[in-house]
């Protein structure tokens, strides 16, 4: 199916504009119910990362309450690679990898 009748709109814009209100309620628990990585991209320097459900699983437990949407405050363009900014936006990515791992 062609895509027509809109203006085509490009990646940087769409996360320029991101804003943490988009994500919801979500919390890590939901995300790995869901077979959902956490994408992480940094408004300024455009790196992006991907937090798979085994890893969001190890860094913050199976049944994590903790919200996506609070965990964004605390997101920092980091490490070795990393610009330092803290302008993150993140979004839900389907996993396509094993998960669960004991399925
Ligand atoms: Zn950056």
């Amino acid at each position: 199916m062609p895509l027509s009748g809109s203006e085509p709109v490009s990646t940087l814009k769409a996360l320029q504009a991101f804003q943490v209100g988009q994500v919801g309620r979500d919390t890590v628990a939901d995300y790995l119910r869901k077979g959902w990585s956490l994408a992480i991209c940094c408004k300024a320097c455009e790196r992006l990362v991907e937090w798979t459900p085994p890893e969001l699983a190890r860094r913050f437990g199976d049944g994590s309450q903790v919200r996506v949407s609070a965990l964004v405050e605390r997101l920092a363009c980091a490490g070795d690679e990393g610009c330092g900014a803290r302008e993150i936006a993140v979004f839900p990515h389907l996993f396509d990898g094993k998960w669960p791992r004991d399925a």
